[in-house]
């Protein structure tokens, strides 16, 4: 990413030491949320990364920080939106996977109808850690029978091994930890 943007997230994105549980720390993006050149800058930054992977049919957003980023990137991209939201969220007929937390396990859901077979996909979230929530919304865009093109996030925190799980496609970050 362009310098002015890691020096942007350094600034204000806030580590949280031991938050949610001890021994994390949490990457609080809210100050970043709240300061409009920022936002600006660091959503120009993401949109420019999406640009790289060739034609996208749809932007895909994981609950509940991908939902921030995602539909901004689309309309830009001229592609729609698409949640991927947590068990027993979504009205109608859907796709779901189960993947590992630290503690036991959670399930992602993303409407049957939502993309088409062959459609390439951009999966968008705030923060790549061990990689298993990016692929699990791989899974669901496989069972739909679709492709993920990329995986973008803002930052990624490299020491948990998720850019190994999301291989060939890989993650792109705004900044690394
Ligand atoms: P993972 O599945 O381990 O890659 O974790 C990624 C998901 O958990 C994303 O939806 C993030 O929003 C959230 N997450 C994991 N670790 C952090 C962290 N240190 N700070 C903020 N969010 C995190």
């Amino acid at each position: 990413a362009p310098a002015p943007v890691s020096a942007l997230i350094d600034r204000l994105v806030r580590p949280i030491e031991d938050w949610p549980v001890p021994g994390v720390t949490f990457r609080d993006i809210t100050p970043l949320l709240a300061d409009p050149e920022a936002l600006r800058l660091v959503v120009d930054a993401l949109v420019d990364v999406a640009r790289t992977t060739g034609p996208i049919d749809a932007v895909l957003g994981i609950e509940a920080r991908g939902f921030i980023f995602a539909p901004a990137i689309a309309l830009e991209l001229n592609a729609g939106f698409v949640p991927i939201r947590k068990a027993g969220k979504l009205p109608s007929t859907s796709f779901t996977t189960s993947y590992d937390l630290e503690y036991g396990s959670a399930e992602l859901e993303m409407h049957r109808d939502a993309l088409q077979p062959g459609d390439r996909v951009l999966v968008v979230d705030d923060v790549l850690a061990t990689g298993g929530t990016m692929l699990a919304a791989a899974d669901l865009v496989q069972q739909a029978g679709a492709q993920v093109a990329g995986n973008i996030v803002l930052i990624e925190i490299q020491a948990l091994g998720g850019q190994e799980k999301l291989h060939p496609v890989g993650g792109s970050a705004l900044r690394t930890y």
